[in-house]
């Protein structure tokens, strides 16, 4: 089970990719993720992303490619992968072709409306990661699985997230044309709740496998 994540920051892409590899057991490979634990853990390769993502800007694909081909040719995602956050580019999505196969591409297809107001009120667990909306926190600043303490992401204010949505047109959209040509585009509406929209991959995934 090969699948990638699309659409624009903010669309939900990392919560859907948490909930489908726990359901088929394979890693979520998340590329926004490992940048951040680089640059937590102070390496070269986080320190030169740093000031691409504090800017709303891609990290460059050289950096991004050598990153990915090391993960998915580790043991685990040998099984398949949830990919979510790469390809961003076209020059991406080729070097992933040569290297594997997709099965399908979700493409999360949000407003801008609605993700302003969302990137706004997210809220990070600076321990185990997990992602919640303020809003739903009840005033907590500490994570309810972990206990970590809750952060705003560094690229999360409003001008960064204007900025990363551009980017977002410019440089990723284009990638649902060139998986829509390969036939494994699904679009999937960022309608109702996460349940609603897990719901509807799975029957998209379901009718997938009647036919295959
Ligand atoms: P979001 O989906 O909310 O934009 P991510 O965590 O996926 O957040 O990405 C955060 C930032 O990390 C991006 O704005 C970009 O700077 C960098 N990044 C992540 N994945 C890639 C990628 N595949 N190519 C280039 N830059 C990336």
């Amino acid at each position: 089970m090969k699948l990638m994540f699309l659409g624009p920051p903010g669309a939900g892409k990392g919560t859907q990719a948490v909930v489908l590899a726990e359901r088929f057991g394979v890693p979520h490979i998340s590329t926004g993720d490992m940048l951040r634990e680089q640059i937590k853990s102070g390496t070269a390769l986080g320190q030169k992303a740093k000031a691409f993502i504090e800017e709303g800007q891609l990290v460059p694909d050289d950096v991004i490619i050598g990153m990915i081909k090391q993960r998915i040719a580790e043991p685990d995602a040998q099984r398949g992968f949830i990919l979510d956050g790469f390809p961003r580019t076209r020059k991406q999505a080729e070097t992933l072709e040569g290297l594997t196969s997709l099965d399908a591409v979700f493409n999360i297809d949000s407003r801008d409306d609605q993700i302003v107001g969302r990137i706004t009120g997210r809220r990070v667990c600076q321990e185990c990661g997990a992602v919640y909306q303020a809003s739903r926190l009840g005033g907590s600043t500490t994570c309810p699985k972990c206990e970590g303490a809750l952060y705003v992401r560094a690229d999360d204010n409003e001008e960064t997230i204007r900025e990363r949505l551009s980017v977002y047109k410019k440089s990723t959209q284009p990638l649902i044309a060139y998986y829509t040509e390969r036939g494994i585009l699904k679009n999937i509406a960022d309608e109702g709740s996460i349940d609603d929209i897990t719901q509807n991959i799975l029957s998209v995934l379901d009718a997938m496998n009647d036919y295959a």
